[in-house]
């Protein structure tokens, strides 16, 4: 019988380094800006996107320096996977924390890494404005509507 595939049979700290980066469906949605509630903590995303995504590619123009150059960027790492409550809901690696499947349209499964530009699961779907482009005092008139 075939072995299971990876993101079924293992756990993220169990996935080895380059399962882990595969994981990543390159939806840029985590590159969103979010606020936070002060008073419940409540976390809530909103249609500015960070000014160094490259809204083309989806992808990071400054993959390597990215934490550096923005200091709200957050590695993902494994020790962390009790605190990706804050990822999107669709993203890879909350789905598996909360021991859900990957969806249909996951690079891993399609074999494309278009697939999530097609399914309009990427941030180019839902983005409005880039941070550059507003003030920060202007974060909350974008709050994204999840309805
Ligand atoms: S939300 Fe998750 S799957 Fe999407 S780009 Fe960010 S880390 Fe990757
Ligand atoms: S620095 Fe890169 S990875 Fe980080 S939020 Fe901005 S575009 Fe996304």
């Amino acid at each position: 019988m075939a072995q299971e595939v990876f993101w079924r049979r293992k756990t993220l700290r169990e996935m080895n380094r380059e399962e882990w980066e595969s994981l990543c469906d390159g939806c840029a949605l985590c590159c969103l800006h979010k606020v936070e509630d002060e008073d419940t903590q409540e976390v809530f995303y909103t249609t500015v996107v960070c000014h160094l995504l490259d809204m083309n590619s989806c992808q990071c123009t400054e993959y390597e320096r990215r934490c550096q150059l923005v200091p709200s960027c957050i590695r993902l790492e494994p020790e962390d996977v009790e605190t990706f409550d804050w990822l999107p809901i669709t993203c890879s690696y909350r789905l598996i924390h909360e021991g859900k499947d990957l969806p249909e349209w996951h690079p891993l499964l399609t074999g494309e890494r278009s697939s999530v530009q097609q399914a309009n699961a990427s941030v180019l779907s839902v983005y409005e404005v880039r941070d550059n482009e507003i003030s920060e005092d202007q974060l909350i008139d974008f709050i994204l509507d999840e309805d």
